[in-house]
């Protein structure tokens, strides 16, 4: 029998198969040569002492057994293409992993999407990069995969149902991701791999029978009797169906003034804002590693931070190690920063939100527009980011030090963020308490990070999109929305997700829900 071993090893033996065979005999007093295979089930690296270990659970396999294991496959998807439909609106994590589980349940899931496929999409991202150009339905937010397409890919949620993540870590990997992600305790794919895998889940739900609609964009409802029907396009075409799952993502503002408008019941709902840190790699790396250098075993450092600051939290949000900060506008007159990585995060720059909550209180300014409240303050911060960096996609940015001191930054070198960055004084982007928040909340980092606090870090403005501005609600057991039948909100635009995973297993919560109805 296999036997499960617990241990910690240096990098260097965590690396090699070789030396992790050695390392579990001489520790667990077993000949070496009896030691057929080792095989990591977990690992997590602990940085908390001056050498960094790693944690690692492994299986042992002994001479004589048996250690080949079935490749995780695809469930057994039925054909669908008679099957009862449902609209599915938006193909982020939570429509497409909606639509995965439809398809497994034996409905017909019919995916609306505003923006292009993953191949078309790109070219839109050149142009806002490039040109400044920002389509308002291709972009880093819209487009197949949702926002996770061109992101870091980190896959880690704080969700607690340990089954469900599993479920769609496991998904993705039969879907082409790396075994990796099952194995390491702060997975991710990046974003040179990620399309690859949202185009063959797509591809499958056509395979099945199930349909993809790209560069469509649904601008109403039609609703009877408080009764979803189905959905009306872009072009004035109707879609009909009486089960809608509306996941839309946070981005989608014309969705939320769209409900608003048709009084369906919207709440404002607290989120988060801020800016974007960038700091060189080897600064972080640094720190949190206690070394000079990071040399050949360890990956590029994350860091996670949390500090109160004048009763407020303040946190690092979304960190991509070795990444780069990306202009993810969704409307031409703003401008909004977020992060991604490539799979190796070999970039020479680690940056991350660095956010402070907001309550409801503080869209006070905005009263007169109700549940879509917080969406202004939020956009009001964009537009006027946009306008003091030059009304291009320039961002506004500061040295972390200087903000803090309230000095205009004489020199901002060259950051990740391709179209540019324009020295501005970040106190004119933000409201003043969220402004005074962030100057001692950056100094209160520095005192647990030594060396965080410094002027090599830019910081670029706002980092803003960090979770919906507004909750779509819904009844707790039968998901649909309390006023309207048939429309099930869902995922991280209505409030019920944050991140990739959260955001697939809500899509998968709606979708079983649907079937429970159904069937
Ligand atoms: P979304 O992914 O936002 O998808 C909604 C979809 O609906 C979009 O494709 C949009 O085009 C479509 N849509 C909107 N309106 C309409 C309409 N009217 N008609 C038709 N379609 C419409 N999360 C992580 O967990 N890890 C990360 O590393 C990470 N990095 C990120 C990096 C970046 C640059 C960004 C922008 C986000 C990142 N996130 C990350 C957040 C993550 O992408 C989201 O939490 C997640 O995608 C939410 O999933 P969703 O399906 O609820 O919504």
């Amino acid at each position: 029998m296999p036997r499960e071993y617990q241990f910690q090893v240096s990098p260097e033996v965590a690396a090699s198969e070789h030396l992790l065979n050695q390392h579990v005999a001489k520790q667990f007093q077993i000949s070496l040569k009896e030691i057929q295979k080792t095989i990591v089930l977990k690992r997590s690296i602990d940085a908390r002492q001056k050498a960094v270990k790693i944690n690692i659970k492994a299986k042992v396999y002994f001479t004589g057994e048996d250690f080949t294991e079935a490749p995780i496959a695809l469930p057994e998807y039925p054909n669908v293409s008679n099957a009862q439909e449902v609209i599915i609106i938006g193909a982020g994590p939570a429509g497409l992993f909606a639509a995965l589980q439809l398809i497994e349940l034996g409905l017909k899931p019919i995916v609306i999407e505003r923006g292009k496929d993953v191949r078309g999409r790109r070219r839109d991202l050149k142009a806002i990069n490039i040109d400044h150009i920002v389509n308002e339905d291709s972009n880093y937010c819209f487009g197949e995969g949702g926002a996770g397409t061109y992101s870091d890919g980190k896959l880690y949620t704080r969700s607690k149902k340990r089954g469900d993540v599993d479920r769609i870590l496991q998904l993705l990997v039969a879907f082409g991701a790396t075994p990796e992600i099952l194995v390491e305790a702060h997975p991710h794919i990046g974003t040179n791999k990620l399309p690859q895998i949202i185009q063959d889940i797509r591809e499958k739900i056509i395979e099945c029978g199930g349909q993809v609609m790209f560069e469509t964009r649904v601008t109403d409802f039609i609703i009877k009797a408080n009764e979803i029907h189905g959905v009306v396009l872009q072009n004035g075409d109707t879609i009909t169906a009486n089960k809608v799952i509306l996941a839309t993502g946070h981005s989608a503002r014309d969705i939320f003034e769209l409900l608003d408008r048709k009084k369906i019941l919207i709440e404002a709902k607290p989120f988060a804002l801020g800016v974007r840190a960038e700091h060189p790699q080897e600064l972080i790396d640094k720190i949190q590693y206690s070394c000079d250098f990071r040399g050949d075993y360890l990956p590029p450092a994350p860091y996670s931070i949390v500090k109160q600051v004048n009763g407020r939290g303040m946190y690092s949000f979304c960190m991509c190690p070795g990444g780069v900060i990306a202009p993810c506008a969704t409307s031409p007159g703003e401008v909004v920063t977020n992060g991604w990585s490539p799979s190796k995060r070999d970039q020479v720059t680690a940056n991350s939100g660095i956010v402070v909550e907001l309550k409801v209180e503080d869209f006070k300014p905005f009263a007169k527009f109700g549940a879509l409240a917080g969406m202004k303050f939020q956009k009001a911060i964009e537009q006027k980011a946009w306008h003091l960096a030059g009304e291009t996609q320039r961002v506004p940015a500061q040295r972390m030090v200087d903000f803090s001191k309230k000095q205009l930054s004489t020199s901002i070198p060259k950051t990740s963020y391709v179209p540019g960055t324009t020295s501005v004084e970040l106190g004119e982007v933000f409201p003043g308490f969220l402004t005074q928040i962030m100057r001692e909340g950056f100094q209160e980092f520095g005192k647990s990070m030594k060396g965080y606090f410094t002027n090599e870090a830019i910081l670029h403005a706002p980092e803003s999109r960090t979770s919906s501005p507004v909750r779509i609600p819904r009844d707790n057991y039968t998901l649909e929305h309390p006023q309207i039948k048939g429309l099930y909100p869902c995922g991280e635009g209505a409030g019920f997700a944050g991140g990739i995973i959260s955001a697939a297993i809500d899509g998968e919560k709606c979708a079983l829900k649907i079937a429970e109805v159904l069937k």
